[in-house]
């Protein structure tokens, strides 16, 4: 007799493949990746699905896919117009790598079939290799992201305290692998991404209408919200002060530099700094908006105060836009929304 939930799994593999794939192919959301699949729509998606919800994909995903068909389009585009297309959806080095990626595959004489050609592309890391590969070429890779590690910890009550949720996808990685359908790899892994998003949340798992209940030694028991067992984020607070200033109906934005780590050519509000303006003679009246943003691991709270245009020349990151040209530039998501919001109020 089996005497660990893994081993009870694993005895029970092809049964559990059956009910899970069972499921997937009678109740998979109609996504349009999953129209007409191709390499192409599968490299989008995962790139935009990173860190983002379904629902705020699917608009992006559409104007991507009629703007550039294809890895060639992509490829032969301009950076600027890219990251244009992406405003809004955040993180924006995935799509400065999915660009670097259209062009590196572009150059390629044919589209690489194995999770280790892909890794070596830009932006392309295991989970995303595994579900290319998977889903275009039935490669017998496991895909392995938090909802994954979340399904497994529960199927097997897995109390093992974790650093953060890459740690532990690497520990589940050799269990989904013993666990994959390797004659249906692509459906499999796609089965697992939905039970995830669809059935076994984070909170409040619907086990009792799970497909694979039969198989859950969490659900079982009653308790699958104790797992994954995984350290608290570490969240810090930080503050910025932006300024507003306006002169001739242009307003005045600082363009992140082109290697920047984060949001390189993107347009926001300049920083007090930026100006060299100092945050202690800012009165309370000229305050037109807090705003709160999170990044990664920081919660940053953005106090906007309108300022006088500077006497001074200005630096080259330091731009005036006509108002009536903001829709043309890349500005950051949140940047965009104060933007047009403090912009309506006084209408
Ligand atoms: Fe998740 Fe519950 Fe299904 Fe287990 S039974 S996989 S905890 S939804």
């Amino acid at each position: 007799m089996p005497s660990s939930p893994v081993a009870s799994l694993l005895a029970a593999k092809s049964d559990f493949q059956s009910a899970l794939l069972g499921w997937y192919r009678a109740h998979a959301r109609a996504l349009p990746w999953r129209d007409s699949p191709s390499p192409y729509k599968t490299v989008v998606s995962e790139f935009m699905l990173q860190q983002t919800q379904v629902k705020t994909v699917l608009p992006y995903f559409a104007r991507w896919l009629e703007t550039f068909p294809d890895f060639a389009a992509l490829a032969a585009a301009p950076e600027a117009r890219v990251l244009k297309l992406w405003e809004g959806l955040g993180y924006y080095s995935r799509a400065r790598n999915l660009h670097k990626l259209a062009q590196a595959v572009a150059a390629l004489p044919e589209l690489p079939r194995t999770p280790d050609a892909w890794r070596k592309l830009p932006g392309v890391g295991p989970y995303t290799a595994a579900a290319i590969t998977s889903i275009s070429f039935n490669a017998p890779a496991a895909c392995v992201d938090g909802n994954v590690v979340r399904i497994l910890s529960r199927l097997t009550a897995d109390a093992t305290p974790f650093r953060d949720s890459a740690t532990a996808a690497k520990a589940f990685t050799p269990l989904a692998n013993d666990l994959l359908t390797t004659s249906a790899a692509g459906d499999h892994n796609q089965a697992m991404m939905e039970l995830g998003a669809t059935v076994c949340f984070r909170q409040k798992p619907l086990c009792l209408t799970c497909p694979v209940r039969a198989f859950c030694a969490a659900g079982q028991r009653g308790d699958p919200e104790n797992y994954p067992r995984l350290a608290p984020k570490q969240i810090e607070q930080r503050a910025v002060t932006r300024i507003w200033c306006e002169r001739n109906r242009a307003l005045l934005l600082h363009r992140a530099a082109a290697d920047a780590r984060r949001l390189a050519n993107l347009h926001e509000l300049p920083a007090a700094e930026h100006l060299g303006l100092n945050v202690e003679h800012f009165r309370a009246a000229d305050l037109l908006a807090t705003k709160r943003r999170g990044i990664t691991r920081f919660q940053i709270t953005e106090s906007i105060y309108s300022a006088r245009p500077p006497r001074t020349k200005l630096p080259p990151n330091l731009v005036w836009i006509p108002l009536a040209q903001l829709d043309e530039i890349t500005l950051s998501g949140p940047h965009r929304r104060w933007i047009t919001e403090l912009l309506a109020l006084r209408k």
